[in-house]
């Protein structure tokens, strides 16, 4: 069970120049997650705690867990994903368990980076969720707690948790001691998609007349993940064409498709 809930990477491949646009939010998991694994004894000199779980908040597909991918690269440190909802969902009686292995892993592991995507997922307001009156639920997340609570000498583990959904937590969680630090990770402005473009197209044989910033300002509301997909869709267009160099058209045709598909989405959940 252990085996497939929990995803480990001993050295995860994304490093910080892979991410786009988001340099302040990379700047702040710098000093909350780098620094008390890579200098613990500054923080012992001066005489502060360091952060004890960093909870990234923001839309879907904008590189919260880049983040903490690179900053457990940057750091030497393996990195262990659980999902939320695989916890609570996929292994219905184990969550608490999990949890408790979870962070047995780690300890192993140290310096690791834990990654715990959907948290709200285990920790919704209890109001705001069907699932989290769940007896179950409810003891997943105590043990969530108990295991950070309990986290005196931590070591060189570091916590970091995402959502999407912010307004749903339980703010039990965002207590002194818990996920103390909270880092908002929105969607890329116009600067922003454009780094993103260039990144993404780093590998790929674009033609001269491309204008990453044309691209950006057309891609308005793209999250980091659209624009990987748009890119991977344009570069489509052209091998459907029987081409190599992908052009401004190629991009121009995947943002509408991506696009499209996205409105299909969305009308399909209303
Ligand atoms: P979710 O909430 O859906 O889990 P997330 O915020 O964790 O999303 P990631 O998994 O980090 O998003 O991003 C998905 C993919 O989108 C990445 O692998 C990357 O290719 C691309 N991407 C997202 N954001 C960025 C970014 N800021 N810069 C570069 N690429 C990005």
């Amino acid at each position: 069970v252990r085996a497939r809930v929990m995803q480990v990477d001993q050295s995860p491949d994304v490093s910080y120049a892979d991410i786009g646009g988001i340099g302040e939010q990379m700047d702040e998991v710098r000093e909350t997650v780098e620094m008390p694994i890579k200098s613990p004894e500054m923080f012992d000199e001066v005489g502060i705690d360091p952060p004890s779980g960093v909870l990234l908040h923001g839309p879907p597909g904008t590189g919260k867990t880049m983040l903490a991918k690179a900053v457990a690269n940057q750091t030497d440190a393996t990195f262990i994903k659980m999902a939320g909802s695989e916890l609570v969902h996929k292994f219905i009686g184990e969550g608490a368990k999990l949890v408790r292995d979870l962070f047995e892993l780690a300890r192993q592991q140290e310096p690791a980076v834990v990654f715990i995507d959907e948290i709200d997922a285990i920790a919704a307001k209890r109001t705001e969720s069907k699932t989290s009156g769940d007896a179950e639920v409810q003891r997943t997340m105590m043990q969530l707690l108990a295991e950070m609570d309990g986290f005196e000498d931590r070591g060189q583990i570091s916590i970091i948790a995402a959502t999407n959904r912010f307004d749903m937590l339980d703010r039990a969680i965002l207590r002194p001691g818990r996920f103390d630090r909270l880092i908002e990770v929105p969607k890329p402005d116009f600067e922003g998609r454009e780094m993103i473009f260039e990144i993404h197209t780093r590998g790929m044989n674009v033609a001269d007349d491309v204008d990453f910033a044309d691209l950006a300002d057309l891609a308005a509301g793209a999250s980091g993940a659209d624009i990987k997909a748009v890119c991977t869709e344009a570069g489509m267009y052209a091998i459907r064409d029987d081409r190599v160099e992908v052009t401004t058209e190629d991009f121009e045709g995947a943002w509408r498709k991506i696009r499209q598909t996205e409105e299909d989405a969305d009308e399909v959940s209303k």
